[in-house]
């Protein structure tokens, strides 16, 4: 059985009463607050989602890890959750704030391919596809995701530019269509944006037919590339596909909603005064966000260049998981200090927890009970998705003498069904240290070591076997034998 196969069976024998309570931290109202749902059980949820004109970075990619715990806790306490991560797949010819090289464009010169729409999409789908393995290699069930490309939802993107023009949120310049922030009451509601400084400020403007700095591109005319619309050939500005895809496949009332907090200020309320100027309605429940990743000091970007990939991971032999790992062992909240070093760390003590959790699996015969101490991990991950807390309770009972190995190994269940590292089945034999092998296993070490030597290769050959019929298999490396649990 699947983890996700479990956790619906799982799920399903608890919808039928309440689902369990969840506490997460909205940045709407700044606080942490119990998650209610608006149709009972169920959970729409909205991750914005890559721009695919190169591999995501391990920035983005912290992002969909945090959005993934998030699900699985929802799961796990009893809601089915339906989600949506957008793929943007055609450039805008505008950055983040209207300004500047387009990603797609950039792209496409990067790799010598002529602007056109066609060579976008095919950008975009081999992108997309890295992207996807990305997500697998991170244990994310992408099956369970929709992953909308932007450039299917052309239509819905202008249906929705035409309802803000006829309720007057939208004005026609020169350089395209664009929202009129001042008539949007509560504009930057969200994380408390003060546009005053904004309004007032020196800023040199693109366009200077925008009634406000803050306002915003809806459509871009192009004289030889894009769509046609009522407002000739052209691209929807960034921000509508969020609000048109979100509309489109989850409905216009959603609960939740997550992001990098780069997305805070300029997208996400751009996207809350598309949508509630459309609908009359409230946009997202619950907003939330993650921190970012820094490296050297400085944030993971690829503008700067101080940036690392996933194939990175991979190519240093390190498994990707272990960039989970690393991930949930700081707070979605807290800004997260990555290292080459620190990743190392990562992946040694997941090569520990797989190795005591195989233990424990043989000592239990995989037979779970329940305990309290499941319990206070449930508890610490339904607290805003208190990860560190929740590793460091795993850590702490599979090492105690409190417990049962069924107790540990029901501890174990829950864990990984939050934690997606894969500690059921981990994928590698675990690497041990000599130091930390039985007493056995190093005395015949050691005697084959002495008689590869003096070249007594027959007898290095019989150690070895024995070695392995005691579970463990011996490999020869530059830095000596190395020691894995088969
Ligand atoms: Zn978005």
């Amino acid at each position: 059985m699947t983890w996700i196969s479990r956790l619906f069976s799982n799920a399903q024998s608890v919808t039928s009463t309440k689902p369990a309570s969840i506490f997460l931290t909205n940045t709407l109202s700044g606080s942490k607050e119990l998650f209610i749902s608006q149709q009972p059980g169920i959970a729409l949820m909205y991750s914005c989602g890559p721009t695919v004109y190169g591999p995501a970075h391990i920035g983005n990619l912290r992002a969909y890890v945090f959005a993934d715990t998030l699900a699985r806790t929802l799961l796990f306490a009893g809601y089915r959750v339906k989600r949506v991560i957008n793929i943007t797949d055609f450039g805008h010819l505008v950055s983040d704030g209207d300004e500047g090289e387009d990603k797609m464009t950039k792209g496409l010169k990067r790799e010598g391919l002529k602007l056109s729409l066609e060579n976008m999409r095919a950008l975009a789908e081999r992108y997309s596809a890295v992207f996807l393995t990305d997500l697998e290699e991170l244990n994310i069930d992408i099956k369970d995701i929709r992953f909308p490309r932007a450039s299917d939802y052309i239509a819905e993107q202008i249906a929705l530019i035409k309802t803000l023009e006829e309720k007057g949120y939208a004005y026609q310049t020169s350089g395209g269509v664009y929202y009129d922030t001042a008539r949007f009451l509560g504009y930057g509601k969200l994380g408390g944006i003060d546009l005053s400084a904004q309004r007032e400020g020196t800023r040199i403007e693109a366009n200077k037919e925008k009634r406000s700095p803050a306002d915003f591109v809806l459509w871009k005319p192009d004289s030889k590339l894009g769509w046609e619309s009522p407002w000739g050939l052209g691209f929807p500005g960034w921000h509508i596909e969020c609000s048109a895809m979100s509309r489109s496949l989850l409905g216009q009332e959603i609960d939740l909603h997550t992001g990098g907090e780069d997305h805070i200020a300029v997208h996400h309320n751009n996207e809350i005064a598309q949508s509630e100027a459309a609908s009359g309605r409230t946009f997202v429940h619950y907003w939330l966000h993650n921190a970012f990743l820094t490296m050297n000091n400085d944030r993971v970007a690829k503008s700067t260049g101080n940036v690392a990939y996933l194939a990175d991971v991979l190519e240093k032999k390190i498994h990707p998981l272990a960039l989970r790992y690393f991930f949930l062992q700081g707070h979605y909240r807290t800004p997260l200090s990555f290292s080459w070093e620190a990743l190392e760390g990562s992946a040694e003590a997941l090569n520990r927890l797989w190795k005591l959790v195989s233990e424990i699996g043989n000592e239990s015969k995989r037979k779970s009970e329940p305990s309290e101490v499941r319990d206070r991990l449930l508890a610490a991950l339904r607290d805003d998705l208190a990860t560190p807390q929740a590793l460091g309770i795993l850590w702490e009972s599979l090492r105690s003498d409190e417990y049962t190995p069924e107790e540990k190994w029901g501890l174990i269940e829950d864990a990984d069904a939050h934690l997606g590292l894969s500690l059921l089945n981990p994928p590698l034999p675990v690497v041990v240290s000599q130091k930390e092998a039985p007493e056995e296993i190093q005395h015949l070490l050691v005697g084959r070591e002495t008689a590869r030597a003096s070249k007594d290769f027959a007898e290095a050959d019989r150690l070895r076997d024995e070695i392995e019929k005691r579970g463990y298999r011996v490999e020869d490396s530059e830095s000596g034998p190395k020691l894995t649990s088969v």
